[in-house]
């Protein structure tokens, strides 16, 4: 699979935007900066940030087992997926595969870039329908998107039906980690190698705890990263986001405990949700939510804003009728949660 094929024809010839800071490596010598226009007086903050975002780079390469030229950083997941957008995906005349019910933004962002998309339900136990995506695509079919674990169903897809789609798609294939951390199964980035077309995203937004900070994640081959970083807005990643971003990266064992005890909370918060009269089912997750199907989605929803408790209403996302998305709160917020359901 040629994937320079793929791109866009004038993103194929495009050239990157000189940035003053990229002029010059190594910040640590002696040298006088007066070439950005900045204000000299120093504040932390007063130099523009590092635009390869190296350190956050070399912390995650090593954590992740890729090299530092397999990755790009944006402000959040959803800016690296507009990248993505960007690259391959020519307004008007290209489209992209979603498998819903899944993460909203897929679509919000081919409507804005101009793209068409082709929906694939996902089938009754939430996995991909293999032979539908794959008769799905044509010559247009830039990229198809998996989430797994998927948002809202809260499964992981089957790794074997994710291979098959890498093998037998045409283009690029996204695969959302955003909840990896709280996953049972492995991480497809170490797999990038095998697959030229795979195209890994993750976040520090839900198990590292830093939705605030905005920092998300995108693995790829060095020939994808090289072409992302062409057209990425220079500084994308803001200074202080690096910095905290760095701070997290290097205490672990804490994000750790908290994935544990989340995933702990899960289960008890899973087993307390089956005695309540009005559940129907709980899906199984491998994530940080849960799936809960009741009586009346509409109502309950409405029922629990009135005491104070905000949750997801996916009732009207095909297969998803009736059920609410619980976020796994704090043991406190759990407990608050189970004792309100009871009484309604
Ligand atoms: C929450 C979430 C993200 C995270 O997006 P950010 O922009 O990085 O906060 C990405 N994908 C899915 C499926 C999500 O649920």
């Amino acid at each position: 699979m040629n994937i320079e094929n793929l791109l866009r024809d004038n993103i194929k010839t495009i050239k990157a935007y000189s940035s003053a800071r990229d002029e010059y490596k190594d910040a640590s010598t002696n040298m006088v900066f007066i070439d950005a226009n900045e204000n000299p007086f120093q504040s932390n903050v007063n130099r523009y940030p590092d635009p390869q975002q190296s350190k956050v780079k070399q912390r995650l390469a090593e954590i992740k087992g890729v090299k530092t030229s397999q990755i790009l950083l944006g402000n959040g997941s959803d800016e690296v997926l507009d990248l993505l957008f960007r690259a391959f995906c020519e307004p008007n005349r290209d489209n992209v595969i979603t498998l819903p019910p899944t993460y909203g933004m897929y679509s919000v962002l081919a409507d804005l870039n101009a793209i068409q998309i082709q929906k694939v339900l996902l089938d009754a136990n939430f996995e991909p329908k293999v032979n539908e995506i794959l008769d799905a695509q044509n010559q247009f079919s830039k990229i198809l998107f998996l989430c797994s674990p998927n948002n809202p169903t809260a499964n992981s897809f089957s790794a074997h039906k994710i291979e098959e789609l890498l093998k037998g798609f045409n283009g690029i294939v996204v695969i959302d980690e955003a909840y990896i951390d709280f996953s049972n199964s492995d991480s497809w980035v170490s797999r990038l190698n095998e697959f030229p077309n795979l195209i890994v995203t993750q976040t520090l937004s839900k198990a590292y705890g830093l939705a605030g900070i905005r920092l998300g994640l995108c693995f790829a081959s060095e020939f994808i990263i090289s072409i992302l970083n062409k057209i990425k807005p220079p500084y994308n990643v803001n200074q202080l986001t690096q910095d905290r971003a760095i701070e997290r990266l290097s205490d672990l064992e804490e994000v750790k405990n908290e994935v544990v005890s989340i995933l702990r909370q899960r289960d008890v918060l899973a087993n307390e949700l089956s005695k309540v009269s009005f559940v129907e089912t709980i899906h199984p997750s491998d994530s940080n939510f849960l799936l809960v199907k009741v009586d009346d989605a509409n109502h309950r929803y409405v029922q629990l804003i009135e005491k104070g408790i905000v949750v997801r209403n996916r009732t009207t996302q095909p297969l998803c009728e009736n059920c609410l998305r619980f976020t796994i709160g704090t043991e406190a917020e759990n407990k608050v949660l189970i004792k309100t359901l009871n009484q309604l």
